[in-house]
């Protein structure tokens, strides 16, 4: 199974970036979990609309759903170019009311509640839901391939016990972080911190923890720091990077038409053995309008290719048609090193 991270910030993006929204592939079957805005402009970078088989809706905040309003435009000229055959399902929960009846548009959706204790089973995979801590009704979501309890999703939450128990023996947890110790120290409420985050992951005893739904105007290190303490195995989410996770070997997005569209056939530019680094060069890269993917390879030892520190391999890859002033640009950035 694949998990793309198309927007990783929260309650708002950064310049350049989009909020709540993790794609899912397993054999050419892709399902989108939260559509927060600017997650419709990333999906396209990996995937055509038309190939999306269903959207899992966490939580009727904007931040989770917004781009939903937009994709319906995408699928109605899908519908009329012939290219999209039948409403395109979306599994949200049914409150707020005001906003649940706000999401049927023309024939692209089929709009359905999702609710606790109720299993759906779309493709390969099967989703299991747990209601969170939120101002709102929200829920976790747990990702199962083949009876494996592949990855686990937070959504937005306080921290509860119950959460580390929906997560156990998950191979991923996807886990927000919108704070850190001291912004709950001052009052801050509904979400977790770093460290919150990170005790859940070790009471649940999943093999890694990826941090998401991050504010955007803080530096992601000061997350990344606060849960390396209590869970080692940790990472920030970022957007763009893809994760095999599960079932190795399986790699299914259909061939595209055009390099830009797939970055399948995007070219390795170089190698990087951690994810600071990695970001550094892709900043760079990205100021100079070159479009960058960062490939997470499985780590040789692990099953699973999520790790940290020297045993994790980034390849940094652009299309081929900017490779060569990607090369000459990396040359001068390693080059004041
Ligand atoms: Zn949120």
């Amino acid at each position: 199974m694949k998990l793309t991270v198309l927007g990783a910030y929260g309650p708002y993006p950064a310049a350049g970036g989009a909020c709540a929204g993790y794609l899912l592939e397993h054999e050419g079957f892709a399902v989108l979990i939260d559509c927060g805005n600017g997650v419709l402009s990333r999906l396209q970078q990996f995937i055509k609309v038309s190939v999306l088989r269903a959207v899992i809706v966490s939580h009727l905040h904007s931040d989770h759903f917004s781009d939903l309003f937009i994709l319906r435009y995408a699928l109605q000229f899908g519908w009329e170019k012939g290219e999209i055959e039948r409403p395109l399902p979306v599994f949200a929960p049914a409150d707020p009311a005001a906003e649940y009846v706000r999401l049927p548009y023309k024939n692209v959706y089929a709009v359905e509640a999702i609710a606790e204790g109720r299993a759906l089973q779309l493709g390969p995979f099967t989703f299991t839901f747990l209601k969170t801590k939120h101002a709102i009704p929200c829920y976790a979501v747990a990702v199962y391939l083949a009876g494996e309890k592949i990855m686990v999703y937070s959504a937005d939450t306080e921290y509860f016990p119950a959460l580390s128990d929906f997560a156990r023996g998950a191979t991923l947890f996807l886990c927000e972080a919108n704070f850190l110790e001291e912004d709950l120290q001052k009052g801050a409420s509904n979400h977790l911190s770093a460290r919150q985050a990170a005790t859940l992951a070790q009471e649940a005893g999943v093999e890694a923890l990826l941090l998401t739904h991050l504010l955007p105007f803080r530096n992601p290190q000061l997350y990344l720091q606060e849960a390396a303490r209590v869970f080692k195995n940790v990472e920030i989410a970022r957007e763009g990077m893809v994760y095999d996770l599960g079932l190795p070997g399986a790699t299914d997005i259909p061939a595209g038409d055009s390099d830009r569209d797939y970055p399948e056939k995007w070219r390795q530019l170089t190698v990087k053995t951690d994810s600071v680094t990695a970001s550094i060069v892709a900043g760079r890269l990205e100021e100079e309008g070159i479009p960058v993917y960062l490939k997470k390879d499985e780590a040789a030892g692990s099953i699973y290719g999520l790790t940290v520190g020297p045993l994790a391999n980034i390849r940094v890859l652009v299309p081929p048609s900017k490779l060569e002033q990607a090369r000459r640009l990396l040359e001068e950035i390693e080059g004041t090193h």
